[in-house]
């Protein structure tokens, strides 16, 4: 059977296609919850958890537990966890695991095919890393989507009009991704995308916090742990806000109570730089896509952070239209990759084009300008070759003069981004071209870019009067895993212990139960201790009915406790 996955930062999730009521429906984990933290954390015992448990390790064992290596995808970057060294593909490739055993045990059997979704402007290495996770974890055939063509499926908008328009805009915990999708003859093509890599709801939680700050009588930004607290309940109340006109409350914070009272309207008022922000790159997207928003037959709407009504107000106005929301914001790319999953098992060749067909960031190279008067040189300015948003395959030349003689050598620094300054791009790499005869005085050098359909850059550089050249792959100066290295390392993770699924429960609410200790005081906390006693009790006793029913009556207290108190 095939499945979709949404491998996500902060979550993951699944899904299927149900033949039976035409639908996509999502797949509970071992705990009946859809989302699944991508975290993994290592227990005292060496043994490995993933999901909730670790995403709750993350305060109380933060040097044991990883979060947000997606980020890393694509890179060389080691984890260390305990004993273990793992890479951004191998920790995905755990999460991955779980939600395959979870998919197993709620479908009955284990998918071995799935179709897992990456963001638009993934590039090629880190697609590959993806399908190295998958690997990684057992399976035997993947599909990768894109994030926005998934939410778009998850609106069944391949069954809409041969010929439409949408953008979706993905507003997450720190990035904003905006695409710009257009059906033409039956083939989704993403015409524009864009974003802004640091932009997501952690920065309306940052404000929010910065405000709740300003209101305490006393400060904590110099003690680090006290300021993650409080940004703990910024980020609870910022969601209190989303179903609230106000909220009033106290706090605790150092063993201290602090009361705070905020309305939605103060909170909105405060995000008005931040919405600002969000415009920039849907107004370049859009122009980029020679479109105008009136243009948009929908508007997609994906990412928890849209779920404040600020976010719905102000892209309703911007495209003068309701955005698409009637799918929880968190598992509308998961619905798209079941959909995805249907359609690729009915053989129905939908196209997903869209990784392919345009260069998402303008490349170009570091170089020095004369001053009109011929005064001073401008050095670390950044010369496009390739515009964003060209349709790909492209290849494009430019010629450049040296501000000084060339003797022995000629560096090129190649970036990518939008800034006019380098510094402000991404240093992608550097092209040394040696010199083998003395080049002319008046030198030319040319420079062309040629940007592939997997979105891999080869960079040829020729010295025009000497003849010589050299050329450059970038982005692929990874150190992938050849097949025979991924088999090697599958046995290895094959054989990490992993927490009993069982005991990985008890060790959520064990975990759970000291988070909430530290955040309260007083009758709480009594109250708090006894059940951690009754808890322990109930655990030695090893009598499994017993544990659970102990468990889900402690559950049932700390949810009331959460919504109570934090
Ligand atoms: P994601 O990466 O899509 O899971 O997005 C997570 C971001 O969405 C975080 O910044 C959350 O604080 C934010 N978020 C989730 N639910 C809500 C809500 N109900 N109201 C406001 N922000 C939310």
């Amino acid at each position: 059977m095939m499945i979709g996955i949404d491998l996500g930062t902060t979550n993951s999730l699944t899904a299927f296609f149900d033949k039976s009521s035409q639908k996509p429906q999502l797949i509970p984990n071992r705990y009946g919850d859809y989302l699944t933290p991508s975290a993994v954390t290592v227990l005292e015992d060496g043994s490995l958890a993933i999901g909730k448990v670790a995403k709750e390790r993350k305060f109380s064992h933060p040097d044991r537990t990883v979060t947000s290596f997606k980020r890393y995808m694509g890179s060389n970057k080691s984890f260390k966890l305990g004993a273990h060294n793992f890479t951004a593909p191998e920790l995905s490739s755990l999460v991955l695991k779980s939600l395959l055993d979870d998919a197993q045990e709620f479908l009955g059997s284990r998918p071995t095919e799935v179709v897992i979704t990456v963001p638009a402007y993934f590039s090629d290495l880190q697609r590959q890393a993806t399908k190295t996770a998958a690997q990684l974890s057992g399976l035997k055939q993947v599909r990768l989507l894109n994030e926005p063509t998934a939410a778009a499926l998850a609106y069944s908008i391949q069954d809409k009009e041969e010929e439409l328009k949408l953008i979706v805009l993905d507003l997450g915990g720190g990035t904003f991704d905006v695409s710009i999708i257009e059906k033409f003859e039956g083939v989704m093509e993403i015409h524009a995308s864009g974003g802004d890599n640091f932009l997501g709801g952690e920065d309306f939680t940052e404000l929010l916090k910065d405000k709740i700050s300003q209101g305490l009588s006393t400060k904590f930004w110099q003690d680090k742990e006290k300021d993650n607290k409080l940004a703990t309940h910024a980020e609870r109340i910022k969601k209190q806000l989303t179903q609230k006109d106000h909220i009033s409350q106290s706090i605790v914070i150092g063993g201290k109570e602090h009361d705070i009272s905020i309305s939605r309207s103060e909170f909105e008022e405060l995000c008005r730089e931040l919405l600002e922000r969000m415009r920039v790159p849907i107004l370049r997207a859009l122009r980029d896509a020679k479109l105008n928003p009136n243009e948009m037959n929908y508007v997609v709407l994906v990412g928890g952070a849209t779920r404040m009504p600020i976010i719905k107000k102000t892209v309703g106005a911007m495209f003068g239209q309701f955005p698409l929301i009637k799918i929880d914001p968190d598992t509308v790319v998961a619905h798209g990759a079941a959909v995805q999953s249907m359609l690729l098992s009915d053989n129905r060749g939908y196209e997903d084009r869209i990784l392919t067909d345009v260069c998402p960031y303008t490349l170009g190279v570091e170089i020095a300008e004369q001053s009109n008067s011929g005064h001073h040189v401008d050095v670390g300015i950044f010369a496009p070759i390739i515009e964003r948003n060209q349709p790909i395959p492209i290849s494009r030349e430019e010629d450049f003069r040296p501000t000084s003689k060339v003797s022995t050598k000629l560096d090129l620094n190649i970036y990518q981004g939008e800034s006019r300054y380098v510094k402000d791009n991404v240093f992608i790499g550097k092209i040394v071209v040696p010199i083998s005869k003395k080049p002319a005085d008046d030198e030319q050098v040319r420079v062309r870019f040629t940007y592939d359909v997997s979105g891999i850059l080869e960079v040829e550089v020729t010295l025009v009067s000497t003849g010589d050249v050299i050329r450059k792959v970038l982005q692929k100066e990874n150190n992938s895993l050849s097949d025979e290295e991924i088999r090697q390392r599958f046995i290895e993770l094959a054989n990490l212990k992993i927490h009993p699924r069982e005991s990985a429960e008890n060790l959520f609410v064990s975990s759970r139960m000291e988070r909430i200790y530290e955040e309260s005081l007083g009758d709480v906390r009594i109250y708090l201790s006894q059940m951690m006693t009754q808890f322990r009790q109930v655990l030695d006793s090893q009598d499994a009915k017993a544990i659970q029913m102990v468990r889900e009556n402690i559950v049932a207290e700390l949810d009331q406790l959460d919504q109570d108190y934090f």
